[in-house]
């Protein structure tokens, strides 16, 4: 395994150069914190396995072993594939507390965590199918 210390090595860009890499979902989603509608990404109705990394910057972020059928409309695992790819931050827009998952690696806006998932985390990482790039196995 690689080492999973991430910190050192942050991916940092221009608001160009990831215009340029980038499709006009997934930057909207990663650098412009969007979130896609509901039922309408790629993942949301996915049940290969694999690993789901970062549409930005290649991360690992989920496994599909953490994936659940939440039947919010996106994407939902109980917990991501390492702790330390993950940031989280108190987000407090559109009149509501939540909080923002960001993948660690590049910043890139990944969706929100919420307490109302299913043991034994109890939390749900609700996440924009254009900030994930499935790996199958
Ligand atoms: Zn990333």
């Amino acid at each position: 395994m690689s080492d999973t210390r991430t910190t050192a090595g942050k991916i940092e860009k221009s608001e160009a150069e990831w215009r340029k890499e980038l499709t006009p979902m997934q930057y909207a989603v990663l650098r412009e914190k969007a979130t896609e509608r509901p039922f309408s990404g790629e993942y949301d109705h996915e049940h290969r396995a694999g690993t789901y990394t970062c549409a930005g910057c290649g991360q690992t972020l989920f496994e599909s072993d953490a994936k659940f059928d939440s039947g919010c409309g996106w994407p939902s695992f109980t917990r991501p594939a390492l702790e330390s790819h993950v940031d989280e931050e108190r987000d407090v827009t559109h009149g509501m507390v939540r909080t923002e998952v960001l993948c660690s690696k590049c910043n890139g806006h990944l969706g929100h965590v919420f307490e109302d998932g299913p043991g034994p985390t109890g939390l749900r990482y609700c996440i924009n199918s254009a900030a994930l790039k499935l790996q199958p196995k």
